[in-house]
């Protein structure tokens, strides 16, 4: 509340329309949600042992001092060849031994092996937390919506892994019914009046991408104070809205629906 009080003196709406402090029993705020980051997964896969392996045997022993050498001698020439040429194969040919036998080692064959049993591991119990989470404590069955996009893998963002796929929700479907959900437009409307929202904004005028911001001085988010919420919080709420509008009415829910959007 200070916050938005502090940092949004400039809206216009806030002159002509005070941001109240008391929530009325008519408003209900966002539910918390569960977290799972891929930097979590990560650490319980044993994937930061494999590279904190990798960076000390590169620094410390001599073999991987050689492997180092080597690596930085390709990146040089990749540079300058093409990397399909037949000059980069045969210079690639001549390390071929030396990189294997380090990435292949015995030792490194074994810590591999142990990844792919954590890994199973990991995901299974990530996906259990989830459910205890959803479920509550209550012995109803879980009905799930999970948003259709983001399924791809692959990271464009650097030193960031992305731990998307099809894996939770398979994982899911063990134990819950999933229904994929369309995800369109879900994080670009505010769930309370479905005006589009948009980026918060912190004092030093630097845009907040997780936040969603809305600014129709008749929402009733807006009135009570709570303008601002957590972007993935909101987007997850709306595919949750999405999916039993789905269930229930067997129609999809309007401002969620292609077609209605100019
Ligand atoms: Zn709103």
């Amino acid at each position: 509340m200070k916050y938005y009080n502090d940092n949004h003196s400039e809206n216009p709406f806030l002159t002509s329309r005070p941001v109240t402090q008391t929530t009325d029993y008519r408003f209900y705020p966002l539910p918390r949600a569960h977290k799972l980051s891929s930097k979590d997964i990560n650490h319980k896969c044993l994937k930061y042992k494999m590279s904190s392996k990798l960076e000390k045997a590169k620094k410390n022993t001599e073999e991987g001092k050689q492997v180092q050498q080597a690596e930085d001698k390709l990146s040089n020439l990749a540079k300058s060849l093409d990397v399909n040429s037949k000059d980069y194969f045969v210079y690639n040919m001549q390390e071929r031994k030396l990189l294997r036998s380090f990435y292949f080692s015995t030792a490194m064959c074994r810590l591999r092996r142990s990844i792919e049993l954590a890994t199973i591991r990991t995901k299974d119990r990530a996906a259990a937390a989830e459910r205890r989470f959803v479920k509550g404590g209550s012995n109803n069955a879980l009905v799930m919506g999970i948003g259709n996009a983001g399924t791809g893998v692959g990271s464009t963002i650097k030193g960031y892994d992305r731990r998307g796929g099809k894996w939770l929700p398979k994982l899911y479907t063990r134990y819950a019914k999933v229904a994929m959900t369309d995800e369109y437009m879900t994080s670009q409307l505010c769930l309370y009046c479905y005006f589009p929202i948009v980026h918060a904004k912190t004092s030093s005028n630097k845009t907040v991408l997780g936040s969603a911001r809305c600014l129709n001085p008749k929402c009733e988010a807006f009135k009570h104070g709570r303008a601002c919420n957590n972007r993935d919080v909101m987007s997850a709420t709306a595919i949750g809205i999405s999916a039993m509008t789905k269930f229930l009415y067997s129609r999809s829910f309007p401002p969620f629906t292609k077609g209605n959007h100019q």
